[in-house]
């Protein structure tokens, strides 16, 4: 067992805990990384949707319990970079109205402690850093910008414009999604991205995806007072005499324990191991867990609604690079629909794996080829709204809960139904293909993706575990900075808003630590880099 002190512990290194580390990094404190899982390798299997889709190659094999202490296997993934190694990397803005409070048909989506102005100079800030591509001024919802994206839009592949025409053409304001991708489109020699069919749900081969290992972790490794411990998981955070500091980090390395203390401990777990983490480490000062007066963590779940909607195009559809096109006309109701539905954006382009995954049993594989040469792939997203039923636990052996009951379905299926309506004109849809050609799958539980919200900020600590800058009330050292956070978890991709959330934090830290970062902050040079996990 070692103990060894640093100025800030970040224990997790996906959206929000590798972005905090690449903000950090250059003030020159001595910062450690904790991450629980190794380097993701980089093998022809990244690319395989029989590997990663049919047999869970890269899949956690933990399991947890839903409410009815029914066993599921979550689709959790821990790299270096966390589920961004995974993500599609559509890098939304959350709508301005977003951080208001919003009536659903299910229910109150609260506001937010902060506004969208507060965040949208770190919006930028992350949005030069992961590289987002992105077109201004065509998304009806989009929120105001101090500036235009910092790189172009990812074109669309002539199918997917012949779609994004036939929206129009039915009234729609279709546009370009925001990617977080290293294209340039006009030297293709410059970028790592190779356009692939790839992108959604596998890790990418050439680190062309704007992920938080290729943009943050590994940056901040240049840096010699930028410690990473892969393989090392935080088991518990033990707390000091007054309770009021988190003292020890204690962490299982590769089955041995070790501990860690830190001026600053910040978890960044992903909300539903964040919150089980601060529940594992109750005490007798804190009996319902750390950051737990309010008794909210773990409580407020959020997973957005979403569907994967497989249409079948009457041409084929030889796109690669799906991922460029989004609809937000419905993204506050519609004419027939005085309140929110939700977001639809384009999935990575499906194959017979992925088909199969989701098609009928007697689906022959024959007819998958088919589809998948036709297949246009659409993900709906409709707001999942926070409920203090909808919650994480740990029972007594820290196994994890996860209880889950959606109250906005009713917008979730109007919103499948618009989609539906428009196959037709979108040149979907041929009578003569089987009724089951139409696959419409919402994600179940075990999709834990989107999760968020089980460590809510907020201004009042009878309602919220965090203050504004992301601080536990109850304790002055401890931070959370993945999308445990969130209030609410508006219709649109949430990991922009952990990584601009994780850049406002590092500024709060930075001036706390009193630390300074200037542009003649430079990596030490020559400190050899390899990525060999410890
Ligand atoms: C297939 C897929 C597609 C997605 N597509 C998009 C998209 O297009 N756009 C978008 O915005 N979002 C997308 N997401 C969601 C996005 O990836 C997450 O919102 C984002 O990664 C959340 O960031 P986080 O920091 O909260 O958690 P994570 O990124 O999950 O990071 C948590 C980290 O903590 C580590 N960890 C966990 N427990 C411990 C512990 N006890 N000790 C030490 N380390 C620990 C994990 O290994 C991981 O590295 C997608 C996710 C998936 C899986
Ligand atoms: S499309 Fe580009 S970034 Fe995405 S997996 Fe392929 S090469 Fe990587």
């Amino acid at each position: 067992m070692t103990t060894e002190h640093y100025d800030v512990i970040i224990i997790g290194t996906g959206a929000g805990g590798g972005t905090l580390a690449h903000k950090l990094a250059p003030s020159g404190q001595r910062i450690l990384l904790l991450e629980r899982g190794g380097y993701l390798p980089r093998e022809p299997e990244n690319w395989d949707s029989r590997e990663v889709f049919l047999k869970d190659r890269y899949l956690s094999d933990e399991v947890w319990y839903d409410k009815d202490g029914e066993v599921f296997k979550p689709h959790q993934q821990y790299f270096v970079g966390g589920n961004t190694k995974f993500y599609g990397a559509i890098l939304f803005r959350l709508r301005e109205r977003d951080f208001d409070e919003v009536h659903h048909y299910g229910g109150l989506s609260p506001a937010w402690p902060i506004s969208y102005q507060d965040l949208e100079p770190y919006y930028s800030e992350a949005e030069k850093l992961y590289l987002v591509h992105g077109q201004a001024g065509e998304d009806p919802t989009e929120p105001p910008r101090s500036g235009p994206f910092p790189y172009p839009p990812v074109s669309h592949e002539p199918r997917i414009q012949q779609l994004s025409d036939d929206f129009e053409k039915t009234g729609h304001r279709p546009f370009h999604l925001p990617v977080g991708v290293d294209l340039v489109e006009s030297d293709p020699e410059a970028g790592r991205c190779v356009r692939c069919d790839r992108f959604d749900g596998f890790p990418c081969l050439t680190d062309g995806k704007a992920d938080a290992h290729v943009r943050c972790v590994r940056p901040a490794l240049k840096y010699d007072n930028v410690t990473l411990l892969t393989h090392a998981k935080a088991e518990r955070l033990v707390t000091g005499g007054s309770g009021r500091s988190v003292t020890e980090v204690v962490v299982d390395r590769r089955g041995a324990r070790e501990i860690y203390s830190g001026d600053i401990v910040v978890v960044s777990c992903g909300a539903v191991n964040s919150a089980a983490l601060l529940l594992k480490s109750a005490n007798d000062q804190h009996p319902n867990g750390l950051a737990n007066a309010s008794d909210v963590v773990g409580r407020h779940y959020m997973a957005h609604i979403n569907s994967g909607v497989i249409a079948i195009s009457q041409t084929p559809n030889p796109t690669k690079f799906q991922k460029t096109l989004g609809i937000n006309d419905y993204y506050w109701g519609a004419a027939d629909a005085e309140l929110p539905l939700g977001h639809i954006q384009m999935l990575g382009k499906s194959d017979r794996n992925v088909l199969r995954g989701g098609a009928p049993w007697f689906a022959p594989g024959l007819a998958l080829d088919y589809l998948a040469k036709h297949a246009i792939d659409f993900w709906i997203t409709t707001e999942d709204l926070p409920h203090p039923a909808n919650r994480v636990t740990v029972d007594r052996l820290g196994r994890i809960h996860l209880a889950k009951t959606y109250h906005n379905l009713e917008p979730h299926k109007r919103l499948l139904a618009k989609l539906k309506e428009l196959m037709g004109p979108l040149g979907c849809h041929d009578a003569a293909i089987p009724a089951w050609s139409i696959l419409d799958q919402r994600i179940p539980l075990a999709g834990v993706a989107h999760q968020s919200g089980t460590v809510r900020f907020g201004a009042d600590p009878n309602t919220s575990a965090l203050d504004v800058n992301c601080r536990a009330h109850d304790i002055d050292n401890l931070y959370v900075v993945d999308t445990s956070f969130f209030p609410s978890s508006s219709a649109v991709n949430p990991a922009l808003t952990a990584m601009a959330n994780a850049l406002r934090v590092g500024d709060h830290l930075l001036q706390r630590l009193d630390a300074h970062v200037t542009a003649a902050t430079r990596p030490a040079s020559d400190r050899e880099l390899q990525e060999v996990d410890s």
